[in-house]
């Protein structure tokens, strides 16, 4: 019987405690991370992706956002970087964590069996992104040499780069690493034409490291004299070009699923989730922000947001310290 105890006392342990967990680390769930911690708020902030950043880092780093307040112009790159050194050591971050269950208890909800919470905020934007990946069986080591999202440019400086996709990340990367030293690019894509920017593919074409190969499909891909050794194959065309490459980067692009949302049980309209003016959805103590969150009158840009962070985390702030004095104003904090 003791020993029964124990071990339940044990299993309650290991169960990591906090005021709210924030779902998604986009550019919303971010903002919210930092505002909440201003407010005194422990928090847990998971992504489903090894990377924090959401659409303005997956989908458009390097295309300039003319309407987040105080900034003229900023790419979606350095926004990424503004918002993720204002949000560090201020949550518990949980990477690659897509978060699939949330079940109600007596002191508020238990995400994914091992996190207990006072109440939640979601914020998985267009939902959780995975890239398109590359088409060939590859091995442990062969992978580390592909990637699918890169991190620092400057870590491919002397390096000879295979680019593979067709829209406008493929040609922004190809563009960012052409411009390291030493670099040597070969852009490949399935098609003869490109989606991306014209004016990009043309800027490319121009610079004397970057070789441009349509229409490519990669056949074999091996490891050979420490390069990947990749087969592209010329569509129509049977005979393979062999190319060494030491890095490749995979732009096809993410897919988003927002579908875990229905299983958590808010009401939705048309996948989003309904939300009150407090930002709060049906179930008591979760609030959804972002492009998640649906309202009348809804616009889903980043401004409108980083607005609807401060009410949901002002609204759980009074919920969970109804006897606290609230400072509304950061510079009284
Ligand atoms: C090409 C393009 C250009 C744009 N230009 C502008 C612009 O100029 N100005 C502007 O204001 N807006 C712009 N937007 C819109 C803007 O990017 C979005 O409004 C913003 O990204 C929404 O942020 P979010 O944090 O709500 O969601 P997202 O950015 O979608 O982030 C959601 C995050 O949640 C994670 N996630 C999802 N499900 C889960 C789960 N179950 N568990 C854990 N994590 C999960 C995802 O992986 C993702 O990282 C643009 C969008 C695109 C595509």
């Amino acid at each position: 019987m003791l020993k029964l105890l124990y071990q339940r006392l044990e299993e309650v342990l290991k169960i990591k405690k906090f005021d709210t967990a924030i779902i998604g680390a986009g550019p919303i769930g971010l903002f919210c991370a930092s505002f909440a911690h201003l407010h005194g708020l422990k928090t847990v902030t998971f992504e489903a992706l090894k990377e924090i950043g959401g659409q303005p880092k997956l989908l458009y780093p390097f295309k300039e956002i003319f309407d987040i307040p105080v900034f003229g112009k900023i790419s979606g790159q350095e926004l990424t970087d503004h918002l993720i050194d204002s949000a560090k050591d201020k949550t518990t971050f949980q990477l690659n964590h897509r978060v699939t269950s949330i079940e109600k208890n007596d002191q508020g909800f238990i995400i994914d069996n091992d996190f207990q919470v006072k109440s939640i905020i979601i914020s998985t934007g267009t939902g959780s992104f995975s890239p398109k990946k590359f088409p060939l069986k590859m091995d442990e080591t062969i992978e580390k040499r592909v990637h699918y999202f890169v991190k620092d440019p400057s870590h491919f400086a002397e390096k000879s780069i295979g680019v593979f996709g067709g829209g406008d990340s493929a040609l922004d990367w190809a563009l960012e690493l052409a411009k390291q030293p030493g670099t040597k690019i070969n852009l490949i894509h399935r098609r003869a034409d490109f989606r991306g920017l014209e004016s990009t593919l043309q800027e490319l074409k121009c610079l004397k490291n970057v070789q441009v190969l349509t229409p490519y499909l990669p056949k074999t891909i091996a490891i050979r004299n420490n390069q990947l050794d990749i087969g592209l194959k010329q569509v129509g065309q049977t005979e393979l070009l062999q190319k060494q490459f030491d890095q490749i980067i995979v732009a096809y692009g993410f897919r988003a699923n927002n579908s875990i949302v229905r299983k958590w049980g808010g009401d939705l309209e048309d996948g989003h989730i309904k939300v009150s003016r407090e930002m709060e959805t049906n179930i008591p103590g979760i609030y959804a922000i972002g492009d998640v969150a649906a309202y009348p009158g809804k616009v889903p840009v980043i401004g409108l947001g980083f607005g609807e962070a401060q009410i949901a985390v002002t609204a759980i702030m009074r919920a969970l310290f109804p006897e606290k004095t609230l400072t509304i104003h950061s510079t009284s904090i």
